[in-house]
């Protein structure tokens, strides 16, 4: 079979010369037989054929539109309904885990406004900031340096805004007892990140925290600056619930002809910020979705073998807290899980075009990575897949790091040595350089041993919608599904 690109030796050249030409001749059977072993395998293309882009935007738009989906609050219960209706409808046997008690916050409304009417449109309330009950009004007093300050009398009853971030410094407050009425936070307040929009944060998880604070963009913050300077009052009202309640993980299966091994494609189904979270990880739960809905109707319908592994669809209520409940649910079933593919952020990147396969300083994780490569070297380039590709060392920060030792990053929750990693294509809120593990050195990335690791530049703000990321390069969610079901497909035979 010859591939599309492949343009015989043309003419031009004197065939009377027999010896070039056993060696032109010899040269295309070797070609022929290379694109031969390379070429698309029939299940592989028809699980490419089958990812549909439209109904991956439409899931993060259908997701989003619940709310944050923080484990344990109404909108994680709305989500995970959608999703064991999804999994059921494409005939998958559905599972519901719940997470023991923990307490939960949701914000149904609030405003943030000058006296003179002006809405800061980027306020976004901090996790665990009880409610107002109805208006409160202070005047503004700009406090620098927050971390730093000495709460006295003067801050009581007044809005406080700081440039920098609040953290530690609020338990300071509530020991003072010299209360204000609110607090409004630009941090980073940098000029180059979360300009117009707010970068998201949470006070202590307790239902009693006196004062409510709110994470503004760097612009408001500027706004809130000068009208500090000129004596102008401020208006926050919050509508907040903050109750214990139990995280929803909705678990799918697709079986397998060995049942008791099983890979296990998850995704956090929480924002975990906060916020709208529709790349950080409403992208990564669509990613699941896709790949499930893809994988099941192939099978059923005879274009793709059963897998020889059951695939387990998981996703968790609570980052991080549902991946331990699962792993002591699963007690002595752990040891059938033949791997993790966990997907955090595959639905943006700010500075480059690429995809990630994490945790190649993992041993166990050879086999599982090099699999991966091996499909993104094989489709880098084609129309619909990727061009940049690589794996890279561990970062922490994600679910797969709850079945990893604490030597690499993970929370040691498990002492077997299951295979765990996260395709992404974007982590954190700046681009990170990370020095590439000696061996690991990819085809798919211009400088195969310093790293480049794409950031998103609305990681944890109000401004991770749809509109911001999956819906402007929805290519991102497409890849991770492509390069994650034929890794599936290979690894299944
Ligand atoms: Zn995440």
């Amino acid at each position: 079979m010859v591939g599309p690109g492949f343009q015989p030796a043309s003419g031009g050249r004197d065939l009377a010369d027999n010896r070039q030409m056993r060696l032109t001749c010899l040269a295309v059977f070797v070609l022929t037989l290379v694109q031969a072993a390379t070429a698309t395998r029939p299940d592989e293309q028809a699980f490419a054929d089958a990812v549909n882009q439209q109904d991956l935007q439409r899931y993060v738009r259908e997701l989003v539109a619940f709310g944050p989906r923080m484990g344990g609050t109404p909108s994680n219960d709305k989500s995970a309904a959608y999703l064991a209706d999804f999994f059921e409808r494409h005939r998958l046997d559905v599972a519901l885990q719940e997470d023991p008690p923990a307490l939960a916050h949701s914000e149904t409304s609030w405003r943030v406004a000058l006296e003179d009417g002006s809405v800061l449109e980027s306020a976004w309330p901090f996790g665990f900031s009880a409610s107002t009950s109805g208006e409160r009004q202070g005047k503004l007093l700009l406090v620098e340096d927050f971390s730093k300050a000495t709460p006295s009398e003067e801050w009581r009853g007044r809005v406080i805004y700081t440039p920098g971030s609040v953290g530690r410094a609020y338990a300071a407050i509530v020991k003072s007892g010299f209360l204000p009425a609110a607090i409004l936070s630009s941090a980073p307040n940098d000029p180059t990140r979360y300009v117009d929009w707010s970068r998201l944060s949470s006070l202590p998880s307790s239902a009693s925290n006196p004062v409510p604070a709110f994470s503004v963009s760097y612009v408001d913050g500027r706004t809130l600056a000068s009208a500090a300077q000129a004596g102008r009052s401020v208006r926050v009202s919050l509508d907040a619930t903050i109750r214990e309640g139990r995280g929803k993980s909705v678990i799918a299966t697709l079986r397998g002809d060995n049942a008791d091994a099983y890979y296990l494609v998850c995704a956090h189904g929480d924002s975990d910020s906060g916020g709208p979270g529709a790349d950080d990880n409403a992208s990564g739960v669509a990613t699941v979705m896709e790949i499930a809905r893809v994988y099941s109707s192939l099978v059923q319908s005879g274009n793709v073998p059963r897998p020889k592994y059951s695939i387990r669809f998981a996703v968790w209520g609570a980052e991080y807290r549902s991946a331990r409940t699962f792993i002591e649910t699963e007690g002595a079933k752990l040891s059938g899980l033949k791997g993790v593919l966990n997907f955090d952020e595959t639905g943006t990147g700010a500075e480059r075009d690429a995809i990630y396969f994490e945790s190649n300083d993992v041993p166990w994780n050879e086999a599982l990575l090099r699999t991966f490569e091996a499909v993104a070297g094989d489709y880098a380039g084609r129309p619909g897949f990727w061009t940049e590709y690589t794996t890279n060392p561990s970062q922490g920060g994600t679910d797969s790091y709850a079945f990893l030792p604490r030597q690499y990053k993970g929370t040691g929750q498990t002492t077997l040595q299951i295979p765990a990693t996260t395709i992404y294509t974007a982590a954190w809120d700046k681009l990170a350089e990370l020095d590439q593990l000696a061996g690991w050195e990819s085809k798919g990335t211009a400088d195969p041993r310093k790293l480049k690791i794409d950031y998103s530049l609305y990681y944890h703000s109000s401004a991770d919608t749809p509109e911001n990321t999956t819906e402007r390069e929805p290519q991102n969610m497409v890849r991770a599904v492509k390069v994650t079901g034929l890794a599936l497909l290979r690894l299944n035979r």
